[in-house]
């Protein structure tokens, strides 16, 4: 590496987001506690770990909905753990609610739009050109059929639909993506994941939240598993989903257990018939 390109490294070229020794208290529980990693620029980081493990008060942390009680959130070399939420998506950061969250009076398209007009570029655009612009998002997302419909009228897979066009709206560097496959069918999800790969093609940063594995080893570049507020494991999706320790904490004690007397082809058929079970549900 030359001088040059390490200290683009050190300065954090190459690194999108830092999460610094994050914990978050509510009352007596920490529900992140000692949480670092970096995701590096251009990555998608799959984030999964147990109902309950943090993952949704990481991404409440990271855009600034919640102030960590320790740690810091560097993003482009700036610190922005008390950066309030408008002020993080303006710098780039978006995210997708898991409970969606329309602005259920409005049309899909006028929610849309409202993301073009006040997000990161909004200044810059007239409502005209908001409105184009939402209308192209609600076609690369497949609700330009419904885009007059009010936003309360859409099924829950059309509502997380609305939710991916609303956080691309605001034009992110980085998008957080909160479980937006849950309740999708199986050709749905592979929509879905079309959909993320298009817009990580666009260079976009990716955090995705998912309990379906198949959809995260697809799409992911990179894994961090959390349990019950700390991190457990990080690195390949192939490394960390066969991770003894990984498995003991998420995919089920019973199951590390039984693996323990099978050989490595029984362990490799029983892998894959429990990725299909896992899609099933
Ligand atoms: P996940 O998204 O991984 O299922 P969450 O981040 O939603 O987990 O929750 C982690 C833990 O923090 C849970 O025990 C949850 O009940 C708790 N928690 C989350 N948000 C709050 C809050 N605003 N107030 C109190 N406890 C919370
Ligand atoms: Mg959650």
């Amino acid at each position: 590496m030359t001088a040059a390109a390490e200290s683009a490294t050190v300065a954090g070229d190459a690194v999108a987001l830092h999460i610094r020794d994050v914990g978050m208290r509510f009352g007596g529980l920490w529900a992140l506690s000692g949480v670092s990693f970096d995701v590096p620029r251009g990555a998608v980081l799959g984030l999964i770990g147990p109902n309950g493990s943090g993952k949704t008060t990481l991404m409440n942390v990271v855009s600034g909905v919640y102030r960590p009680t320790t740690g810091e959130v560097v993003y482009g070399g700036r610190r922005i753990a008390d950066v309030p939420t408008h002020a993080v998506c303006h710098l780039g950061i978006a995210r997708t609610f898991q409970v969606v969250k329309p602005f259920a009076n409005l049309t899909v398209r006028e929610n849309v739009a409202v993301g073009a007009m006040y997000g990161r570029y909004g200044a810059k655009r007239s409502t005209r050109a908001s409105f184009e612009r939402a209308q192209e998002l609600l076609e690369g997302v497949g609700l330009a059929r419904v885009a007059e419909r009010p936003a309360s009228d859409l099924t829950i897979p059309d509502r997380k639909r609305l939710e991916v066009a609303k956080a691309l709206a605001l034009d992110p560097d980085v998008l957080l993506l909160d479980e937006v496959m849950a309740g999708l069918n199986a050709s749905e999800v592979d929509e879905a994941l079309e959909l993320l790969r298009a817009v990580h093609a666009r260079g976009v940063t990716l955090i995705v939240v998912e309990h379906l594995m198949k959809a995260i080893v697809s799409i992911s570049t990179s894994i961090v598993v959390l349990a019950e507020g700390k991190k457990i494991a990080e690195g390949a999706p192939a490394d960390v989903l066969s991770s003894p320790h990984v498995i003991e904490a998420y995919l089920g004690s019973r199951w590390a257990k039984r693996q323990q007397s099978l050989t490595a082809i029984e362990r490799e058929r029983l892998a894959a018939e429990r990725l299909r079970a896992d899609d099933a549900r």
